[in-house]
């Protein structure tokens, strides 16, 4: 109990004061890693000496990105419920593969999924599972597809495997994400054989340039672009190929959050017309990490592309997580993911991803003032921003991590370096957006101002 109590003092005192440190560790802090390095002693250590290393070495040098000025890729922060809930989940210490292994699991698996299923308008009977993030639950929409596609060919991929099977095609987006193109590499499609269909200017598919589809295949879009926030138009997708043999899956890793705003859905409209649905929930729906999502219309393909059985496996017509997802143990991921919805409620879901657009709009409109370059259309949570030359630019962005006020990562969007912000944290205020606006400015115009001399 003793360790609890030093455990809740650490925590405690981590949380009250990672907004006041910098964003990301400074150079001492990482250099002090290597003390973790020294070799494996022989004899025990008490576990209350052990925490206390990893709080003095390690906590000094973890990234502040739970806390309110942290823009770096799509992110997230945990939800105090959501964090408690993981903390007691952990005490508890539960295997979800089954639902014998822990029926609380198995329970708020359903219970969670459905909140969501309603909350964004998905079909309300598709399967569900929950996986590690959005690359997992990628390839495990994928798997399904890859199912039932050969299925209507009449192969059966999960006994016959790949090699001699009916090729089926693949149509993504050119602003296809990595983790889409890893998924469907660790599927067996490859990446050098699929086809690629242009974008508009936000990275959005154009609908009218996907080829006929006369054969079996998957088309895989997006709601969300990691730079832009753009989403591929899915209703006009699956509206105009309604009558192919297709299949069209929706990595929505972060996109799919969007449905839950009745100010911010149009932008996912349809979206419920794909055949299945990627997304994480330790990004915008602001859970400890990891926890992604998978949903399939078609229950069964799901079903049948991830399941196994045994002799000592039950086979009691309940169903059964570990049939849903790759994995067989596992943590309950669903645990943090129901207590964020529960403290939530469906209008504070709503409100979190408004308010973070909001948040970003007001940074657009505050660093165009300052006579920055925005690049994209701010319609989500993404802002692109240029300072000037790519050189500038990037200096720009070193600057700003240095100073570790707020952190920003850089792209290059459309051939233009950019620094890319992504609001995606709940704590975030507007003390933390006026802050980095003045660190970002600041910087900013002094790289300019070097410049021009
Ligand atoms: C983050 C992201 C992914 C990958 O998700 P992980 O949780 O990192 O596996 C895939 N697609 C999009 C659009 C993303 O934003």
């Amino acid at each position: 109990m003793d360790l609890i109590n030093q455990f809740a003092r650490l925590a405690v005192n981590y949380i009250n004061t990672r907004n006041d440190q910098p964003v990301f560790p400074g150079g001492e802090a990482i250099q002090r890693l290597d003390e973790f390095a020294a070799p494996l002693q022989a004899e025990p250590l008490d576990p209350g000496s052990v925490l206390a290393m990893l709080d003095r070495i390690g906590s000094p040098a973890t990234v502040k990105s739970a806390a309110g000025r942290y823009y770096g890729f799509v992110t997230g922060g945990s939800l105090p419920a959501a964090l408690s809930a993981k903390l007691l989940a952990s005490v508890w210490d539960q295997n979800s593969a089954l639902s014998v292994m822990s029926p609380v699991a198995a329970k708020l698996e359903t219970v969670a999924a459905q909140w969501i299923i309603s909350a964004v308008g998905l079909p309300q009977d598709c399967g569900y599972g929950f996986v590690t993030g959005d690359t997992m639950a990628n390839f495990t929409a994928l798997a399904a597809a890859r199912h039932q596609l050969l299925k209507q060919l009449g192969w059966n991929v999960e006994a016959q495997g790949l090699f001699g099977a009916p090729e089926i095609d693949v149509i993504v987006g050119n602003e296809v994400h990595v983790s889409v193109l890893k998924a469907l590499s660790m599927l067996g499609f490859g990446k050098d054989r699929l086809i690629r269909v242009p974008v508009d200017k936000q990275g959005s598919m154009l609908p009218d340039k996907i080829p006929p589809i006369t054969t079996p295949t998957i088309v895989c879009t997006q709601a969300g672009n990691v730079n832009t926030g753009a989403f591929d138009p899915v209703k006009e997708i699956c509206t105009r190929l309604h009558a192919s043999p297709c299949w069209v899956h929706v990595d929505a890793a972060f996109g799919l959050w969007a449905a839950a705003s009745p100010a911010k859905k149009y932008l996912a409209q349809g979206m419920e017309l794909a055949h299945s649905w990627a997304t994480d929930a330790h990004k915008w729906l602001n859970v400890p990490y990891d926890c992604g999502l998978v949903f399939v219309r078609d229950k069964e393909a799901l079903y049948k592309a991830m399941t196994s059985s045994a002799a000592y496996l039950p086979t009691d017509g309940i169903r059964e997580p570990m049939h849903y997802v790759p994995e067989m143990s596992r943590q309950a991921r669903a645990i943090p993911v129901w207590a964020a919805l529960k403290s939530l409620g469906t209008k504070g879901l709503a409100e979190l991803i408004e308010k973070n657009c909001g948040q970003a709009r007001y940074l657009a409109e505050h660093l165009r003032a300052a006579g920055f370059t925005i690049l994209n259309d701010v319609v989500l949570n993404q802002v692109l921003v240029s300072f000037g030359d790519p050189e500038l630019t990037r200096q720009v962005i070193t600057r700003v991590q240095q100073e570790g006020v707020c952190w920003c990562g850089g792209t290059v969007w459309q051939e233009k370096t950019a620094m890319r912000i992504s609001v995606s944290c709940w704590a975030t205020t507007q003390e933390d957006l006026d802050r980095s606006l003045v660190s970002i400015i600041k910087h900013a115009n002094s790289v300019k101002h070097s410049q021009n001399e």
